[in-house]
């Protein structure tokens, strides 16, 4: 009677780690419904997201997933615009939507797209270096500036003789000025400012550009030294992009996220910091 994974073919629960539960093997759901019927565990489908992605199709039962209703041809739109619908203009994207129903420890999602989840994931499973450099943004977003010094210093510590065949590591400068195709193509520092995570702005500014050591806050001086962080020579010289010049998806530059933040982020900019 009980569905299982289409997978992994275990029951469509998730076991809590007892030491968080506090209790042993308490389980709790975890069954993504596709709407061909089949059902998945969220990391089991996770794992095959390129072929789900590229194929659009069940892994299990090649059922085609995507639903057809972008043209308004469900009842619940045609009924509220009928009128309109004859004349619906094509749709101007092209992007996927894969309705499912999810349920886990925080109850039922009835009509959860999982394409954009799987896109990203496949993204960064073709593009390896993608993964460093998110979580990278991640922890500027979160104003984690201990836990990015450790990114980079791992990255720059290439005395690892033999890298596995495959793996693809940016070089710290890659890291700074890196620009997340699946977030608009922002930098770190546009991340950063956009969180409003002030210390993270000044450490990307210290570590990734060649604004002039009497711009920055005396404390920031202090702290970048106690950490054992030097400018980068190959910015102060110019051969490296500068974190200042680097613009999204947008063409925004971070002095241009400052004055769309407003007060104080402006005096950055007025401060000269950003010319
Ligand atoms: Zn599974
Ligand atoms: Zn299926």
């Amino acid at each position: 009677m009980a569905e299982t994974c289409k997978s992994c073919h275990d029951p469509l629960t998730l076991t809590l780690d007892p030491e968080e539960s506090g209790d042993e093997d308490q389980t709790v759901p975890d069954d993504l419904l596709l709407p061909c019927g089949c059902h998945f565990h969220w990391q089991c489908l996770l794992e095959q997201s390129t072929t789900v992605t590229s194929s659009l199709t069940c892994p299990s039962c090649s059922s085609y997933l995507p639903s057809t209703t972008a043209a308004g041809s469900s009842s619940a739109a045609s009924s509220a615009s009928s009128s309109t619908t004859t004349h619906q203009p094509p749709p101007t994207t092209t992007t996927p939507t894969i309705l499912t129903r999810y349920t886990n420890e925080g109850g039922v999602q009835p009509n959860l797209n999982i394409y954009p989840t799987l896109a990203e994931e496949s993204f960064v499973t073709t593009h390896p270096e993608a993964r460093a450099a998110r979580a990278f943004h991640t922890l500027a977003s979160e104003g984690d500036t201990e836990g990015m010094v450790e990114l980079l210093t791992d990255l720059d510590d290439d005395d690892d003789p033999t890298p596995e065949k495959d793996e693809i590591r940016l070089t710290a400068t890659q890291l700074l000025v890196w620009r997340d195709p699946l977030n608009g193509g922002r930098s770190a520092l546009h991340v950063a400012l956009e969180a409003r995570q002030e210390e993270v702005v000044w450490l990307l500014l210290w570590l990734g550009s060649a604004a002039k050591g009497e711009d920055f806050p005396e404390a920031v001086v202090q702290v970048a030294q106690a950490m054992g962080l030097p400018r980068r020579a190959g910015l102060l010289s110019g051969e490296e992009e500068d974190v200042r010049l680097v613009r999204d998806g947008s063409g925004r530059t971070a002095g241009d996220v400052c004055l769309e933040l407003g007060a104080p982020w402006t005096r950055l900019v007025e401060g000269g910091l950003f010319s």
